[in-house]
């Protein structure tokens, strides 16, 4: 069994920063923050985060206001202050995808790969997926969702104005609950087509309007696995940057154990025991099967089951 000491640490999650929220919204302090010599940005080639190849073989995703070649840095979103240095976010101009690429310390990365397989992690990641998440954002709203006219960030990139009907628009944070079910010493997981073969997870699925997230809980286990619940726990919450949700773990005792499937969604979904859990958290399953990457929150609520936490 995986051992509850040496517990890796949650992906995007756990920032060391003072966000600086109250003063976002002056664009002097603002200003300031991004002529500071210490300040740092994020930088992003659609939504791919630019990072430099330390020497370590480490990845560093933070860069000066001034990177030969990549065009001009325009900060777009403020993230606050790391260990007393200013941090922003920044969206590159097509043209400086060539030069990253020319660039030998340079390269651009897919989030998801590099926090999975540990290249980025701890608060580089989550800094990253911080700025992700906001980049993003500020891409996908263009225009005002109230007139349909272009609307312009604020200088902190914390909101949008409408310039046509006064609209303001804020960053939007999505929930999911994602469930832990157990039901004595066995576990539920599923597998959808675009998982790794061998990779199995916990149901997760959106809050809908309306819902408390134990209600969204039992509904999407109803509806994926037919499986109805008692009890429903939470028990840990993590930002997942794709593109800004909010995953929200709980644990849940299942009433039945016959699964109806709904094969639609996943592409199967069976009960597990504790020990092969275990297996699959070790990545030592007989028949290779494996959990999701300690990026992940379904790995620690798995952990969590297994380690008689859940
Ligand atoms: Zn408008």
């Amino acid at each position: 069994m995986p051992d509850a000491e040496s517990e890796p640490p949650l992906g995007y999650a756990g920032l060391a920063i003072d966000r600086r929220a109250e003063r976002r919204d002056d664009s002097g302090f603002v200003d300031e923050e991004a002529r500071h010599p210490a300040a740092r940005t994020v930088l992003f080639l659609g939504d791919a985060p630019v990072l430099r190849r330390a020497d370590d073989g480490g990845l560093d995703p933070l860069f000066e206001s001034a990177v030969a070649g990549l065009g001009p840095v325009e900060p777009l979103a403020y993230l606050g202050r790391q260990r007393g240095a200013p941090r922003f976010g920044a969206q590159l101009g097509d043209g400086a995808a060539e030069a990253v690429d020319r660039a030998d310390d340079l390269t651009t990365a897919d989030l998801r790969a590099v926090a999975s397989d540990g290249r980025l992690a701890g608060d580089a990641l989550a800094l990253a997926g911080y700025a992700k998440s906001l980049i993003s954002w500020h891409a996908r709203h263009r225009f005002c969702a109230n007139c349909g006219a272009p609307s312009e960030p604020s200088p902190s990139g914390w909101r949008r104005t409408c310039p046509a009907c006064g609209a303001l628009h804020f960053p939007r944070v999505d929930p999911v609950a994602i469930m832990l079910v157990r039901l004595g010493d066995h576990c539920l997981l599923g597998r959808q087509s675009r998982f790794p073969p061998g990779m199995w997870s916990c149901l997760a699925g959106f809050v809908e309007p309306g819902e408390t997230v134990e209600e969204a809980a039992r509904r999407e286990i109803m509806e994926e696995a037919g499986v109805g619940l008692g009890a429903v726990r939470y028990e840990l919450s993590q930002p997942w940057p794709f593109p800004s949700q909010l995953m929200i773990g709980v644990s849940c005792e299942a009433l039945t154990e016959e699964i109806t499937p709904d094969l639609e969604e996943l592409e199967d979904v069976r009960w597990f025991s504790r020990d092969e859990a275990a297996a699959m958290l070790r990545r030592d399953h007989p028949d290779g099967l494996f959990a999701p990457p300690p990026a992940a929150i379904a790995h620690h609520l798995l952990r969590r089951f297994v380690t008689g936490g859940a």
